[in-house]
């Protein structure tokens, strides 16, 4: 059997052992003698497996007693739709803008609310994170993308919202070291980059802004759709329609081994590792360099391109690393169709080994090709 080291941004590895048990469960989860594909999700078996998933990511990433842990469909994409319909009280939300997923997001957001981006690094095509210590003024929410899958920026430190919730898109390094929920007012992510397979979105939600009929605030307008609505899945233990199954399983399988390894302090040790392996050495290479601002560099998503100034020729050298890296086992490194160039994901399933044997390719490829 062969695997590869897969760098792809999303759905990206998943870990082997966690692959592994669940092909040892597949035709028989737990002496049921069914897959967990085929189970009720009101079985006595299910039950259990749904009931894990939430206690391991209250767990790991330490989520406060007040906010609800949701496992939604529609990916994060369905959440630029949702915060604003169930966030929305006055009718503005700030946003700050780092990028092509935070640019979705306000794009969403307007249609149902007043937008007001209060801080981009658009001026330097998304390479940094705009400085923003403090946020004040009459805003419903504020939005952050915590990192930025496409350009390879991530939040070192978020700005201090007061009393404004503040409101995460993590899709792209949830549990990718520790983080203080309780500074959140949601955080969410698309599972398929670091939680799971594709079709699971995590909500973490504080319980104030889920508005139902006995909110404070009042009910949310008749014209939200009712699968639109937090309520309607946090009064349902996520179990209002059918949950997304299995998926929620491979999660529970993924954190459990997080777990083992010792959790968020531990895996955010081995990421900024892997991280640093790979950085050092584009800062020290004369061919290659990274193309975001050092100070906002994401350990999860590590853009990179060659210093050859013809474009033309640039172009044609990045193909031929993309090819011969995949020959070597090295797959997916192709950058962002929209930004060109290199990347390598290296979310939590991906092993140090995988970061070195990439080195190591890159170092091979620039005698052969400087
Ligand atoms: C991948 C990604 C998304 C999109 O997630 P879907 O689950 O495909 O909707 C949104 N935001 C960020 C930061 C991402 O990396």
């Amino acid at each position: 059997m062969k695997r590869v080291y897969n760098f792809s941004a999303g759905p990206s590895m998943l870990p082997q052992a966690v692959l592994e048990k669940a092909a040892a469960e597949m035709l028989d989860y737990n002496g049921t003698g069914q897959s967990v594909m085929e189970m009720s999700h009101r079985s006595k078996a299910y039950k259990p497996i749904i009931d894990r998933t939430e206690a391991l990511v209250r767990e790991l990433l330490g989520v406060p007693a007040n906010y609800k842990v949701l496992f939604l469909q529609g990916g994060a994409s369905l959440q630029f739709a949702m915060i604003p319909l169930n966030l929305k009280k006055k009718g503005k939300a700030a946003f700050i803008d780092t990028g092509v997923w935070s640019d979705k997001a306000i794009k969403e957001a307007k249609k149902w609310l007043a937008v007001e981006v209060i801080a981009s690094s658009k001026d330097k095509a998304y390479n940094y994170i705009p400085a923003v210590e403090k946020v004040t003024g009459d805003y419903d929410y504020v939005h952050v993308t915590s990192n930025n899958t496409i350009v390879g920026t991530a939040f070192k430190k978020f700005p201090d919202t007061g009393s404004i919730p503040l409101v995460c898109d993590a899709s792209s390094n949830i549990l990718s070291e520790p983080i203080d929920v309780s500074k959140f007012g949601i955080i969410y992510a698309g599972a398929q980059k670091n939680l799971a397979p594709a079709g699971v979105t995590l909500v973490i939600i504080r319980e104030d802004l889920i508005r139902g009929k006995e909110h404070p605030d009042g009910d949310l307008s008749a014209d939200v759709p009712t699968m639109l609505r937090y309520d309607t899945h946090a009064n349902e233990g996520s179990m209002y329609n059918t949950p997304p199954c299995y998926s929620i399983y491979m999660m529970g399988l993924v954190l459990e081994w997080v777990k083992n390894l010792g959790g968020a302090e531990a895996i955010g040790r081995m990421n900024r590792e892997k991280a640093a392996i790979l950085y050092d050495y584009l800062d020290s290479s004369s061919y290659f360099r990274a193309t975001t601002d050092k100070a906002s560099r994401s350990i999860m998503n590590i853009p990179f391109v060659t210093t050859i100034a013809d474009a033309e020729k640039a172009e044609a050298i990045n193909k031929k690393f993309v090819a011969e890296a995949e020959a070597a086992g090295l797959v997916n490194l192709a950058g962002h169709r929209l930004v060109g160039g290199m990347r390598a994901s290296i979310y939590n399933a991906m092993p140090v080994e995988g970061v070195k044997a990439l080195v190591d390719f890159m170092k091979k490829f620039e005698k052969e090709n400087a």
